[in-house]
């Protein structure tokens, strides 16, 4: 039998496997913030992944934003090397989830396997991608020991916040160059068929508008914050959001809503603070002199953030040339570039290949609307060749209820399996 037909059965014949290691995973709340429990999942899976020939290192991330005594980052990055040296294939898993919050009719930390489904909170994101990408990594190098180069399998803290305890941190110290490791897989809930190519940009300010304080009753002694931020708004409906909803991309952004620059304003926060809800007094009458408006601004690979933030300083400088007494401070607070693989990359060649083999469909390639740990292997890893693949359907992502299907993560596993043996030589 040849070595595709080989892993394909061998796979399925892991099935209930895979099903367990996802719900012994669940099993572990990692719950993020705060982030907990990371070292007892790593310990899980150092001592699953050495028993199987794997060199694992536990690695905590000292310094990193969010780490603590009380809450330490802990990331696990496992190797298995072939019969020769030759090139690495890195898969990618967070390990922590969100918080579980209402509305669920099962245990959120049980991982229920019931009708060909495990629940549980991380299911899909991205317990049951773990679990699939881990007997994916096992099955290769069992059938196929004298495969040449190296597998590698990391489980990192924090994604939901940012990854900086987690794939930041790991990239800061060299695990992602592209002479250490030439494909990497994120196995995050893309569903079975699609290749996700990358991601669109993000940039996060907060803008001040200035006013003067004053009495309420006389508000012309004052001058009032959050008038200005309301001509910022007035301004922004009337030719900021058009223009930005008729900037469409190439990427293949989904949902397709996406497929263009978009703009929220996450708060907004003038005056005087909200009173205490046991304080039974009215406000004071005050003009407010200072008004914050936090934006969420999205950009695409075809924008470059430098004129992103221009489009907005240019827009807050019209205001200022007509209305009288307009001040503003316009602070950053973070920004991620665009980034997206190349499709005739070897890593997407590879598992389109596999996909097409497997599912017996050609894969949809896709970019995420929002980022995820792609943009730390990019940026700081300078590592191009770089997806996110794996079981789950996004929809169920941080919703009650989460769950993963069992033979979505087979054919995953699978579709990895079949990936590793077009990548690695023998
Ligand atoms: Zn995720």
């Amino acid at each position: 039998m040849a070595l595709t037909d080989r892993l394909h059965a061998e796979i399925a014949h892991r099935e209930t496997g895979i099903a367990e290691l996802t719900r012994d995973l669940i099993r572990v709340p990692t719950i993020n913030p705060p982030g907990e429990n990371y070292r007892e999942i790593c310990d899980l899976l150092a001592r699953r992944l050495s028993a199987r020939g794997f060199a694992v290192e536990l690695l905590r991330a000292e310094g990193a934003r969010g780490d603590s005594d009380r809450y330490p980052r802990w990331n696990l990055v496992a190797r298995r090397e072939g019969a020769a040296p030759g090139p690495c294939v890195h898969f990618n898993s967070h390990i922590d989830v969100v918080e579980v919050g209402q509305g669920w009719t099962v245990d959120p930390f049980e991982g229920l396997i019931r009708d060909g489904r495990v629940y549980g909170r991380g299911a899909c994101d991205m317990k049951g991608g773990l679990a699939a990408s881990i007997v994916a990594a096992e099955v290769f190098a069992d059938l196929c020991p004298q495969f040449r180069g190296a597998i590698e399998i990391s489980a990192t803290a924090d994604e939901e916040t940012g990854g900086y305890g987690g794939v930041a941190w790991l990239a800061e110290k060299g695990y992602f160059t592209p002479d250490r490791v030439q494909h990497v897989i994120i196995p995050e809930p893309l569903n079975k068929d699609r290749i996700c190519l990358g991601h669109r940009g993000v940039w996060w300010a907060e803008l001040e508008t200035h006013g003067r304080i004053g009495h309420g009753s006389m508000p012309f002694l004052g001058d009032c914050a959050v008038r200005h931020m309301g001509a910022v708004i007035a301004e922004m409906e009337q030719h900021l959001f058009p223009a930005l909803a008729a900037r469409r991309t190439a990427m293949p952004v989904v949902p397709e809503g996406a497929r263009q620059s978009t703009l929220n304003i996450n708060s907004i926060h003038g005056g005087q603070q909200e009173l205490p809800s046991d304080f039974t007094g009215f406000p004071a009458p005050v003009v407010p002199d200072s008004c914050r408006m936090v934006i969420d601004r999205r950009f695409l690979i075809e924008e470059e953030l430098e004129e992103v933030r221009a489009e907005f300083t240019e827009m807050l400088e019209r205001i200022s040339a007509r209305r009288p007494g307009f001040r503003y401070d316009l602070r950053d607070m973070h920004s991620v570039r665009p980034t997206m693989t190349d499709r005739d990359a070897p890593v997407v060649t590879a598992v389109a290949a596999a996909i097409r083999r497997v599912l017996g469909a050609d894969p949809d390639y896709v970019v995420s609307p929002g980022t995820y740990d792609q943009k730390h292997i990019d940026r700081i890893g300078r590592m191009k060749n770089c997806i996110a693949y794996g079981p789950g359907i996004l929809d169920l992502a941080h919703q009650p209820d989460e769950w993963v299907g069992i033979a979505d993560m087979v054919q995953s596993a699978q579709v990895m399996a079949l990936a590793l043996a077009d990548l690695l030589p023998r």
